[in-house]
């Protein structure tokens, strides 16, 4: 039966749960099935859609719309999370209100929520600094915020310093190496070399030559980006290095030019790192300089080291892509010893990387097509053209 059922009304009386919750303490409901925060985060959206406001009516009529669009608790959460960032009087109830009544998928309200935010500066910006937290258990941490340039050049000095130990855990691989430069035993702060592929578009690249370089934001393959008066900045202080890779792009073919190697040549390796500059897995965020070349169809399976068939993905995506042959369940590395990250048998499968239209795109088990939507994402070659 049930569990649908039970779970289509769950996430349909959001309303009549939280008017239910609002008379009772946290202390009641916690208990044998639930915990005592999640009690209070209950209680807390309650007061919210319930307790007293600063707009009674705007209140009452949201709560009424909400209601009626039967809108989960879920729903009502992410409504609250967007909307309590606004401060001045009313805002936060105009904000609720209009999210309650936005037409859309929860994840679609979601990124409008934060557009709304952004656009009504409730989000503070962060502010550079280093700061030290207290010791817990014999441990303290730092924590440092500064440009992107400043931090991913300090991660590419204390990246070049890692004894290569592949089993250690990149956070830790990176402590030595940050001591050695803090101590003075390193050579200081690397120089960035931008071996990193640079994504820029023809149009593009002719405002920044004729001098409009600040109206273009260029991505790179380190996860960054820079304007185009920083681009030329680096081109003119030759940290470019003295060849600038261009790739050529196919609008639905994808990336262009033929062969037949095992493995991905430097030429290969940097059209494909041109074409995704982070990880095309949906929702990661590790750039292409960190990733390892995939084939989009397996070697194995008579796909070739072509640049159509090659692809960024970070290590731990590399890891968990399907590489099986379709339609024949199991048969992937069923002869082969286990490689470390590959998914054990068992383990709910994640899907495989597709070229469709051109584009690296995640098919899912379920037969869903998904990109990456991070922000570099829509910055790489085939986004250019
Ligand atoms: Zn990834």
């Amino acid at each position: 039966m049930k569990g649908q059922r039970i779970l289509n009304l769950f996430t349909t009386s959001g309303v009549t749960i939280l008017r239910d919750v609002h008379d009772c303490s946290p202390h009641d409901l916690a208990g044998a099935v639930m915990s005592l925060s999640t009690a209070r985060k209950y209680t807390r959206l309650a007061t919210v859609f319930f307790g007293p406001a600063d707009s009674p009516k705007v209140q009452r009529d949201a709560v009424a719309l909400a209601e009626a669009r039967q809108l989960s608790v879920e729903y009502l959460e992410m409504v609250n999370k967007h909307a309590k960032k606004l401060t001045s009087r009313g805002a936060a109830w105009k904000l609720r209100a209009e999210l309650i009544a936005h037409e859309g998928t929860l994840d679609e309200v979601n990124e409008f929520g934060k557009l709304r935010v952004t656009q009504e500066g409730g989000d503070k910006p962060k502010q550079r600094g280093v700061r030290v937290g207290r010791a817990i258990d014999g441990l303290r941490t730092i924590s440092i915020t500064d440009t992107q340039r400043r931090i991913t050049d300090l991660e590419k000095t204390l990246d070049a310093g890692i004894k290569h130990d592949e089993d250690q855990p990149r956070s830790e691989a990176l402590l030595e190496p940050f001591w050695d430069l803090v101590e003075g035993n390193g050579t200081g702060l690397i120089k960035p070399e931008y071996r990193t592929v640079i994504a820029i578009g023809l149009d593009d690249f002719a405002k920044v030559s004729c001098g409009k370089g600040d109206e273009v934001i260029i991505g790179l393959s380190d996860g960054t980006t820079m304007t185009g008066a920083e681009f030329i900045n680096a081109a003119m202080e030759g940290a470019l290095g003295d060849k600038l890779y261009v790739g050529l792009f196919h609008p639905t073919a994808g990336p262009v030019n033929l062969y037949e190697a095992r493995f991905a040549s430097d030429k290969l390796r940097t059209l494909a790192m041109a074409e995704n500059l982070v990880c095309p897995w949906p929702d990661c965020n590790v750039p292409a300089d960190r990733c390892q070349v995939h084939h989009i169809d397996a070697h194995k399976n008579g796909g070739h080291t072509k640049p159509s068939n090659l692809t960024m993905l970070c290590k731990y995506h590399n890891g968990v892509n399907d590489d099986g042959d379709p339609g024949k369940p199991g048969s992937q590395k069923r002869n082969n010893k286990r490689e470390k990250g590959k998914p054990s048998p068992g383990k709910p499968k994640r899907g495989r990387m597709r070229r469709h239209r051109g584009k690296v795109r995640l098919h899912t088990p379920g037969g869903k097509l998904v990109g990456n939507t991070h922000d570099l994402s829509s910055m790489g070659a085939m986004d250019l053209i």
